[in-house]
C-alpha cells in the first residue's frame, strides 16, 4: 500500500458490509503497512496511549456441560482443574474491591454453565448489583441468555455481557458441537435488545485457516450493532482438552488479526486477551500499536494465567500508556519507585532486547463461556 491510499477520516466509517474475500485482502497486507492502517483508524478514534483495564474472576468454576475443544473447564475433559460451586456474593465482594483498588474500572464475572437457570438469577442479579453499588461496571459471563434473562440483568446494572463467537461459522462445528452458531448469535441479539453493551470475539490459533479468521471477523464486524467489546484470545493449549497438540499460530497473525479488528470495528474496544502471559513487551507493544487498547488485569484469567499486574503496570509505564491505575499512581513517590523498577529491569532484561518467537512457553488456555 502506498501513501496515497492510506486510510482517510473519511474512509473509516463504521461498515457493516464487509465481506471475506476484503478481510483475506487486508490480512495479505505487507505488515507494515496493516500495522499503519490500522494506527490511522485507531487514532481517529481513541487516544492511542490508553488502555482500559477489567479484571477477570471465576464466580462458578469447571463441570461444564459444554463440549468446547480448547475449554479446561468442560467436563468431558480431564485437565486436573479443581472445580468450584458458585462463589458467595461477599466473596466476590472482595474481589472486586482488590480490582478498583489496582487501578480495574470493570469486573468481568465468568461462571462455566450452559446457560444459568431461572432459579439461579436472583443470586446473580443480587451479584450484580453489589458490585455495581462499589462504583465498577460490570460484565458478566453466563452462558446463553434468554430474553428475559438478559432484561433482568440489564435491570440490575449489568453494563457488559461477553458471548463470544470464537472461531468461523465454517470452522465452529470442528470446536464445539454442543450449541450452534446460531444460538451464540440469538444470545448476542437477547443481549442487544435488553440494552446492554456486547463483548463478543474470539480465540485464533485453533487449527483454523485465515480464511476462518477473515470469516469470524466479518462475523463480528457485519452485526445489527458492532460489538463494543472485541476479545482476541490466542489459544494456549490445556493438557487434557482436544486442542492440547494444535500447531502454533504464528504470533505474526495474531498481530495481524489485532490490527484487522481495529480497522473493521473502528470504535470498538479490542481487547488482548488470554495468551497475553506467554508474550514478551515487545510482542504486546506490537499488539498496543496494532490497535489492542483493553487487557485483563490481575494474575488469573478465569481458570488459567495472566502477567502479573505489576509487570503491566512496568510495561505500560515504559510505553507511556495511561490507564485509570496510572493516573491514580501519578504521585511523584509512586513514579520513583517505578523507575527504580524499570531501571533495574532494563539491566536484567538487556540479553532479551528483540522478541524470540521460540521462547514463548505454551501456558493453559483460558475458558470462554
Ligand atoms: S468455554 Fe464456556 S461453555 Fe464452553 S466448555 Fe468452557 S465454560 Fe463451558
Amino acid at each position: 500500500m502506498s501513501l496515497a491510499s492510506a486510510p482517510t477520516a473519511q474512509s473509516h466509517t463504521i461498515r457493516q458490509d464487509w465481506t471475506k474475500a476484503e478481510v483475506e485482502a487486508l490480512y495479505a497486507l505487507p505488515f507494515n503497512d496493516l500495522l499503519f492502517q490500522a494506527q490511522v483508524v485507531h487514532r481517529q478514534h481513541f487516544d492511542p496511549n490508553e488502555v482500559q483495564v477489567s479484571t477477570l474472576l471465576s464466580i462458578k468454576t469447571g463441570a461444564c456441560p459444554e463440549d468446547c475443544k480448547y475449554c479446561p473447564q468442560s467436563a468431558r475433559y480431564d485437565t486436573g482443574l479443581e472445580k468450584e460451586r458458585l462463589l458467595e456474593i461477599e466473596k466476590v465482594l472482595e474481589r472486586a474491591k482488590e480490582a478498583k483498588q489496582v487501578g480495574s474500572t470493570r469486573f468481568c464475572m465468568g461462571a462455566a454453565w450452559r446457560n444459568p437457570r431461572d432459579r439461579d438469577m436472583p443470586y446473580i442479579v443480587k451479584m450484580v448489583e453489589e458490585v455495581k453499588a462499589l462504583g465498577l461496571e460490570t460484565c458478566m459471563t453466563l452462558g446463553m441468555l434468554t430474553r428475559d434473562q438478559a432484561v433482568a440483568l440489564k435491570q440490575a446494572g449489568l453494563d457488559y455481557y461477553n458471548h463470544n463467537l470464537d472461531t468461523s461459522p465454517e470452522y465452529y462445528g470442528d470446536i464445539i458441537t454442543t450449541r450452534t452458531y446460531q444460538d451464540r448469535l440469538n444470545t448476542l441479539e437477547n443481549v442487544r435488545a435488553a440494552g446492554m453493551n456486547v463483548c463478543s470475539g474470539g480465540i485464533v490459533g485453533m487449527g483454523e485457516t485465515v480464511g476462518d479468521r477473515a470469516s469470524m471477523l466479518v462475523q463480528l464486524a457485519n452485526l445489527p450493532e458492532q460489538p463494543q467489546s472485541v476479545p482476541i484470545n490466542m489459544l494456549v493449549k490445556v493438557k487434557g482438552t482436544p486442542l492440547d497438540n494444535v500447531e502454533d499460530l504464528d504470533y505474526f497473525e495474531f498481530i495481524r488479526t489485532i490490527a484487522v479488528a481495529r480497522i473493521m470495528m473502528p470504535k470498538s474496544h479490542v481487547r488482548l486477551s488470554a495468551g497475553r502471559e506467554a508474550m514478551n513487551e515487545q510482542m504486546q507493544a506490537l499488539c498496543f500499536m496494532a490497535g489492542a487498547n483493553s487487557i485483563f488485569y490481575g494474575c488469573k484469567l478465569l481458570t488459567t494465567s495472566n502477567p502479573d499486574t505489576h509487570e503491566d503496570v512496568l510495561l505500560f509505564k515504559k510505553l507511556g500508556i495511561n490507564t485509570e491505575r496510572t493516573r491514580d499512581f501519578s504521585d511523584e513517590a509512586h513514579q520513583q519507585v517505578l523507575e527504580e523498577e524499570i531501571a533495574q529491569q532494563n539491566e536484567s532484561d538487556k540479553s532479551e532486547l528483540f522478541y524470540d518467537a521460540t521462547a514463548a512457553k505454551p501456558q493453559p488456555a483460558v475458558a470462554e463461556a
